[in-house]
């Protein structure tokens, strides 16, 4: 159930709506923009007369959200969630570019590729130090070194950093270096995993599962939220369909779908969603021309030589070029690169 309070409802009322709603067993999520504040009410609602609940002082219109995400749903907050991280605003008008390599491999690799993609514009350093590989044998990450190189990496040329956790015990081990989490694909329904980022104050990348329909990823970012992380950037990076001839299918209708039905920042990965370097830059071009609020994206300053995901991976040069190409898409839709 989402409660809107009038515009010029009091905190007193607020609290008294509160109240009220927690002594009838309801967890109240609280959502506020300059004008309105809203209550996201969790718990099982079906023997409430929402009447009763509209009846309250200062109490606007009470909706009750028909699916099982509600603090995720764009009715929590109708303005859509800005993060606002170092100075970069994820959510808002300005498109934000994250790219470095698929795996953070050495210092040198990571500061070549660092310095070039700041040049180029990007505004987050990705880089895999815990990395989920399909087999046992691949290259499995350098592990805690390589955050503190994403650190210095970050430091050194400005940039934000995003690393993957793969389980609970790595969160602590990343948050004196990384800035924003990401949950990888494979982990989008490790529900431990949400819980315990749910307890995090840090922003949480979550990528979409493998076979996940959207409805499930807005469902695990409702675990996220739940728990009290309201900092979530959403990310479609290709699903598993019959199609052959990708890596996998990238969803680019996943971006006004989410827009719709929730209020949280969404990513594209043209990276992952293709498998292959010549299909990222159209994919990438499409996705901002189809709303999206950023892009992450693999570079490489030598691919053939990658440990992970080289075919993937953008040269410098070719991630240079895509950012010169991403102005004009940015300012048709009213936007701008970050
Ligand atoms: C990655 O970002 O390198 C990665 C493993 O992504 P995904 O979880 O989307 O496969
Ligand atoms: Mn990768």
């Amino acid at each position: 159930m989402i409660v809107a309070m009038q515009e010029r409802a009091s905190e007193e009322q607020v609290q008294q709506v509160s109240m009220r709603l927690f002594s009838m067993g309801f967890e109240v999520h609280r959502s506020a923009d300059n004008r309105q504040v809203v209550l996201g009410v969790v718990g099982e609602h079906q023997t409430v007369d929402l009447a009763d609940i509209e009846s309250l002082p200062g109490v606007q219109k009470v909706h009750s959200v028909g699916s099982n995400y509600k603090l995720v749903s764009r009715e929590f907050r109708p303005e859509g969630t800005v993060i606002t991280l170092k100075g970069l605003a994820i959510g808002a008008d300005e498109v934000v570019v994250m790219a470095g390599p698929c795996s953070v491999e050495s210092r040198e690799q990571l500061f070549t590729v660092a310095e070039a993609v700041a040049q180029a514009g990007a505004r987050c350093l990705r880089g895999g130090a815990f990395k989920p590989r399909t087999s046992p044998y691949s290259f499995q990450g350098l592990r805690e070194p390589a955050l503190k190189m994403l650190h210095e990496a970050g430091d050194r040329f400005g940039l934000l950093t995003v690393s993957e956790v793969m389980e609970i015990s790595q969160i602590p081990v990343m948050l004196p270096y990384i800035d924003i989490l990401q949950i990888g694909s494979r982990n989008m329904q490790n529900f431990d995993l949400l819980r315990a980022l749910g307890k995090v104050r840090k922003p949480v990348l979550l990528k979409r599962g493998i076979a996940a329909t959207i409805e499930e990823l807005l469902l695990a970012a409702e675990y996220l939220m739940a728990g009290g992380n309201y900092e979530l950037i959403l990310c479609e990076r290709g699903i598993r369909t019959f199609e052959t001839s990708t890596r996998n299918t990238l969803d680019i209708s996943a971006v006004p779908v989410v827009k719709k039905l929730s209020h949280l920042p969404i990513i594209v990965d043209p990276s992952h969603g293709t498998g292959s370097r010549e299909k990222v830059a159209p994919m990438a071009r499409a996705a901002v021309a189809a709303g999206a609020d950023g892009l992450i994206i693999e570079v490489h300053d030598c691919p053939d030589k990658a440990l992970s995901d080289g075919a993937q991976s953008l040269y410098p040069q070719q991630f240079s070029e895509l950012m010169d190409e991403l102005q004009p898409i940015t300012a048709a839709i009213r936007r701008k690169l970050a």
